[in-house]
């Protein structure tokens, strides 16, 4: 999907290349974090994806094509299967949040039909619902980011780029656009993800790729900076579809808390109430099922219910690439 073969990238006038002998390849519906300290290469890496700028040797293939075979006046075209997202939001400051998300597609010509479907999905997604009349300076630095990733991928791309998404927010914020990013690559949009904030990789556990200095450092499967030896492992094959992916993911998400759970077993009216529901002689749970209060402490990790309808919006809106390989709606 992404494949970087032995690139190197100089700017002109300056005595270091920005990336040097960068190799790796990144396949459909994955997460990758790009990280690095400021001035390593991310930035350098994401624009020449987008063929913002080109490699000085070496060669760049996005969606099975070599970067230097389109002509310029495709380029256009090609960057419509990628969604972008800065730092910096973005978005246009005297439009609304409708028109931000809708600008895009208008611009590319999209039917007036389709826009008027897709925007409201993509806000709905993002969590951005009854906010269509707002302008951005009458939202918060989260809702802001928010609009930017519906206006990412209201044209349902098969990549979404993010270069620091969460370098302006505050921490909790930058969660909930990290589980943001989450939700839509259990769509099977792929994702490449470019930050220096370790905090938020350790908690996602995919695949991270480290620069340091235009080299590439590092690329580990399910990486991470911190100790995950204590998180339980998940059988991710035993379930599948994009409904499945993400309670998944949600299930590392609440981890913590479960094992603060474990540590403090809820009262017997409880277990009474849940064993009503479910016979102790009943046949084994499923291994992902919604769950509405705490369990015993014998049990497997549960999961909090997932709004299976508000999927339902990410695989309508295509975040799905129709090729299922790993991740796809359940039906
Ligand atoms: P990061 O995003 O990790 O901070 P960048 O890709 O932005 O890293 O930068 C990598 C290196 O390339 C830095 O030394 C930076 O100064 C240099 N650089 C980036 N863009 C340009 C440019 N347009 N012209 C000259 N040097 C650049
Ligand atoms: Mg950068």
């Amino acid at each position: 999907m992404i494949r970087f073969e032995n690139v190197t990238k100089r700017y002109r006038g300056t005595k270091r290349p920005a990336l040097s002998g960068v190799d790796f390849e990144v396949q459909r519906g994955e997460f990758v974090f790009l990280v690095g300290a400021s001035g390593s290469g991310k930035s350098s890496c994401l624009q020449l994806i987008l063929r913002e700028e080109s490699p000085t040797s070496g060669r760049v293939a996005v969606l099975g094509r070599d970067l230097k075979s389109i002509a310029n006046r495709k380029v256009p075209y090609f960057r419509r299967s990628i969604g972008s997202v800065f730092q910096d939001f973005r978005l246009l400051p005297s439009k609304t949040v409708y028109q931000n998300v809708a600008f895009t597609l208008q611009v590319t010509g999209a039917s007036r039909g389709f826009i008027q479907q897709a925007v409201p999905e993509a806000l709905a997604l993002v969590g951005l619902s009854g906010k269509e009349k707002r302008l951005p300076h009458e939202l918060s630095g989260g809702e802001q980011q928010r609009v930017a990733i519906a206006r990412a991928i209201v044209n349902r791309p098969q990549i979404v780029l993010a270069d620091e998404p969460t370098g302006n927010l505050d921490p909790g914020t930058s969660v909930d656009i990290m589980q943001l990013l989450a939700r839509i690559n259990a769509g099977g949009t792929t994702v490449v993800m470019a930050t220096h904030e370790a905090a938020f990789v350790d908690q996602m556990q995919r695949r991270v790729i480290e620069l340091r200095d235009g080299e590439m450092v590092r690329d580990e499967v399910g990486g991470g900076y911190g100790d995950t030896s204590n998180v339980p492992r998940l059988e991710p094959e035993a379930v599948r579809g994009a409904a499945a992916t993400a309670a998944l993911q949600t299930v590392r998400e609440v981890h913590r808390e479960t094992e603060a759970a474990i540590a403090d077993p809820i009262p017997a009216p409880a277990e009474a109430h849940q064993a009503a529901a479910a016979p102790a002689s009943a046949p084994a749970q499923p291994t992902v099922k919604p769950s509405d209060d705490a369990r015993p402490a014998t049990h497997p990790i549960t999961v909090p219910a997932v709004d299976l309808a508000e999927l339902g919006v990410a695989d309508r809106l295509g975040l799905d690439t129709g090729d299922d390989e790993e991740v796809g709606p359940t039906s």
